[in-house]
């Protein structure tokens, strides 16, 4: 059975009730038109309220040349919306909702109590005094004949014709908050150009042994520096923290690198990262430290008292470096210094915190509606960008979702 749902005049529909699509409905209802936002999930911001556990980081304050030039290959492409829509504009907007934010010691903005959810309420509340109309449960599935926007609600068959569209339907990552990727066939089919979507901000696999696995899984190493040599010779650098898992490392210092990480491992099969187990002591201090007579102690015992070497870091040492370099000191800081782990693979795009990949920016206007569907706009995590935690990921969705919703309400305004 096919039903309809209509209204006076054809609406402004957006697809997607991730912070993306909720940005974009407000800016159309905020230009006065009647805009109705539709999502397969049972309730908005699954994903945004995922974001929220553990300390929703929504945008980071550092510098904005900086802060754009996190976005790698598509800083060009982001950074008129995000100087448009940037941090210090992002925390306006939370303002404005009633919500205040911090900045952490790194740099990273919070808001106020860390969660996601008193900011969600407050914008749905907000969206439906505007007027925005909600229809959950409404599973996305292209384009009728007739040219309407096809969804499949409780079994059944609902089409809604609309003026403009707002796609905004995420990545493919963590698929059981909404984010399937499912969408891809209905854009391809349609001649619009897409990057296959493959995991960011993810996990990396390690051949452990069993003993290491079993000690140490669940342990963090912190603090930690990161280095890794690309195929072109390029150096990189990044502190943080990790977590030792089942199956290799997480944490966010191996997704800050995850871009690069994925190239290597996709293109050689597996690549080394070094880890610096004892980054706030030089070589030549954590030699003299070591320099010290060891007695009786254990080689365990020692390391921690010398150079506050954990059991997790020691465990790692020992599972990575041979006897006779444990018990060399030179050999030893070496390895501290720049413990050598091979990674093999990128751990599954389901399990990673976001994807890469989605529609290119070359089949999109500067209003980011697409070239070979005039009136439908993409916003947020479903177009071919990608950046590390700490923020990035959630501003650039507030900022792409922000121009495409104005962007579809000048589009409306044409006639
Ligand atoms: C565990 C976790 C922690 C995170 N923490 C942070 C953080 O601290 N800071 C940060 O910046 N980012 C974080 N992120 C990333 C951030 O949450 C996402 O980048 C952001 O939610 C993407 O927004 P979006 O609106 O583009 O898409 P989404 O939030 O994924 O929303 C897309 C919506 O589209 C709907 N949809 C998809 N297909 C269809 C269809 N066919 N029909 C109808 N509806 C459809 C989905 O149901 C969904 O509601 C985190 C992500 C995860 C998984």
């Amino acid at each position: 059975m096919n039903q309809f749902i209509s209204s006076n005049s054809p609406p402004a529909v957006v697809i997607g009730a991730g912070p993306a699509g909720l940005m974009a409905a407000e800016q159309l209802s905020a230009a006065g038109f009647e805009t109705w936002v539709f999502d397969a999930m049972p309730a908005p911001g699954r994903k945004f309220l995922m974001a929220g556990k553990g300390g929703m980081n929504i945008t980071h304050a550092e510098d904005l040349a900086l802060f754009i030039s996190r976005y790698g290959a598509r800083d060009e492409q982001l950074a008129p919306l995000l100087g448009e829509f940037g941090p210090e504009r992002l925390r306006a907007w939370m303002a404005a909702l009633g919500i205040d934010s911090f900045v952490g010691s790194s740099g990273r903005v919070f808001p106020g109590d860390m969660k996601a959810a008193p900011l969600l309420r407050a914008w749905l509340q907000r969206l439906r005094r505007q007027g925005v109309r909600f229809f959950m449960r409404h599973q996305w599935q292209g384009w009728g004949a007739s040219g309407g926007l096809r969804f499949i609600h409780a079994g059944t068959e609902v089409c809604v014709v609309a003026e403009a569209v707002v796609l905004a339907l995420g990545g493919a990552s963590w698929p059981r908050l909404g984010s399937t990727g499912a969408w891809t066939g209905f854009l391809s089919e349609r001649g619009v150009r897409l990057t296959p979507f493959l995991p960011a901000n993810c996990g990396f696999e390690v051949a452990w042994s069993e003993h290491l696995r079993g000690r140490c899984a669940g342990m963090p190493l912190k603090p930690v520096r990161l280095g890794f040599v690309d195929r072109d010779g390029q150096a990189w650098r990044q502190s943080g923290e990790l977590v030792i898992s089942e199956y290799g490392l997480e944490g966010g210092a191996v997704y800050a690198l995850s871009a690069v990480l994925r190239e290597a491992v996709a293109a050689e099969g597996g690549c080394v990262l070094t880890l610096d187990l004892i980054p706030d002591v030089s070589e030549a201090q954590a030699l003299a430290r070591l320099a010290r007579p060891r007695g009786k102690q254990s080689l365990a015992n020692f390391l921690r008292g010398r150079l506050r070497l954990d059991a997790a870091k020691y465990t790692l040492l020992r599972e990575l470096a041979t006897p006779d370099e444990l018990h060399d000191p030179v050999s030893c800081v070496a390895k501290l210094k720049a413990l050598p782990v091979v990674l093999t693979a990128a751990r599954p795009l389901a399990e990673a915190i976001s994807s890469a990949g989605g529609v290119c920016f070359s089949g999109l206007d500067e209003r980011l509606m697409l070239l070979r569907l005039p009136g439908v706009f993409c916003a947020g995590e479903m177009l071919d960008w990608e950046a590390p935690t700490g923020g990035y990921l959630l501003t650039a969705c507030f900022a792409t979702g922000r121009a495409a919703g104005l962007g579809a309400a000048q589009w409306l305004r044409r006639g």
